[in-house]
């Protein structure tokens, strides 16, 4: 396995810190890769099998995030090595231990990850008060729930889909993944005009060219229902849904959905990236040639991100949509001129505003004194 040492750069890791404690079996590692923006954020992931390699590179993504949508914070991650289904109060011993252990370590700020929840952040919070991700009970927002990540996508769209020559209003929309991103991108995208004609889950996929009632269908599967219950349309198997020729595709379900092998399927106009990585680069590529355009995860998912940033600082639901909003719409404009101007990719501009952006920090910061 290879050490961060090899894998870091110019940027980072700052640090890598591990945390043992024999009496409890504790074993958990903390990347802080850059803090030149401000503190890290980033999740606590549980899991058996994740490298400190692999930590890193999770640490790195949300440098690149963070600073891309414009966040005074860096990036950073920490896992905890064990079964994120251990009994419940295991759990919560080991996760104050090592929140306890990092109690001093204010370049790093906790949130949720796989294996984690807001209960979990609470637990963090409770112990060192440095967490995101938050029970509304004591101030949290919750994102999922109000649909920060699908809110961010809708104005993505308003950016891009203009760029592209695809009026929102009557624009047919496909989502992979009805889940917290993908059921709230539909109805904020429906406020805008757009309708949805095609929606999939981990049992099938559902089209209905008429349009889909998004309400009726997040009723339907905030009932433990799949999508293809809906009673009108037609019911097809789980990656049906990357042929439906649509105006705007959204993956909104897992990373590496569309790649080299499966690309040509798909048949939309723009794709906005609402899972993390659903695209590999050269699927992203051979769209970019057709002419799709395709806006990053880390452009057009970074509402979930911004949204724990504004709670960090006891924001209003309310300022932290509008943030959400105001960055995502800006950020998008920022990489569609850059691809227009210097004929790259999506991904190119996006990585190239990220890391100006800690760049132009790191000049500000101590670090820069050799
Ligand atoms: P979720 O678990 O609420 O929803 C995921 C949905 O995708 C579920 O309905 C599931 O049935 C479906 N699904 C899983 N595999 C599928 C497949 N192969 N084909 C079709 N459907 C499939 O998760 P979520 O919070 O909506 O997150 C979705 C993705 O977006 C994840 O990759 C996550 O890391 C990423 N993401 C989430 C947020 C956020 O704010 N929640 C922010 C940024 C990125």
């Amino acid at each position: 396995m290879r050490e961060v040492a090899d894998v870091g750069d110019d940027l980072g890791p700052a640090k890598v810190l591990h945390v043992r404690e024999p009496a409890l079996s504790l074993r958990a590692v903390l990347v802080v890769d850059n803090v030149a923006r401000g503190p890290s954020i980033g999740g606590l992931r549980i899991a058996p099998d994740v490298s400190v390699e692999e930590c890193f590179r999770l640490a790195r993504a949300m440098t690149m995030k963070n600073a891309a949508a414009g966040l005074p914070h860096g990036g950073g991650k920490s896992v905890l090595w064990g079964d994120p289904r251990m009994p419940t109060d295991r759990k919560e011993a080991l996760i104050r231990a090592f929140a306890h252990a990092l109690r001093n370590e204010r370049d790093y700020i906790f949130g949720p990850d796989m294996g984690t929840d807001e209960v979990c952040m609470a637990w963090v919070n409770d112990e060192i008060g440095r967490a995101v991700g938050l029970p509304a009970a004591i101030g949290g927002i919750p994102l999922d729930q109000l649909g920060a990540t699908g809110w961010g996508l809708s104005s993505s769209a308003d950016v891009a889909a203009r760029r592209c020559g695809v009026p929102l209003e009557g624009a047919r929309v496909a989502i992979q993944g009805f889940g917290a991103v993908g059921k709230h991108a539909a109805r904020f995208l429906a406020t805008k005009g757009a309708v949805l004609i095609a929606a999939s889950d981990t049992r099938g996929t559902l089209v209905n060219d008429g349009g889909i009632d998004f309400a009726r269908l997040m009723q339907l599967k905030e009932s433990g229902r799949p999508v293809c219950d809906y009673p009108e349309g037609h019911r097809l198997d789980r990656d049906a849904i990357l042929d439906v020729p649509c105006d705007i595709w959204i993956p909104a379900a897992r990373p590496d959905v569309v790649r080299e092998d499966n690309v040509q399927r798909l048949k939309a106009r723009l794709v906005l990236e609402g899972a993390n990585i659903p695209i590999t680069a050269k699927a992203e590529a051979i769209l970019h040639a057709k002419g799709v355009l395709v806006v990053p995860d880390f452009i057009a998912n970074a509402g979930g991100v911004i949204c724990a940033a504004m709670e960090y600082r006891g924001a209003t639901q309310a300022a932290a949509f509008e943030a959400i909003e105001e960055k995502i719409r800006a950020n998008t404009e920022t990489v569609l001129d850059r691809v227009a101007k210097e004929g790259i990719l999506p991904r190119v501009a996006a990585e190239r505003l990220a890391i100006d952006r800690v760049r132009a920090a790191m000049t500000t910061r101590r670090f820069n004194i050799m």
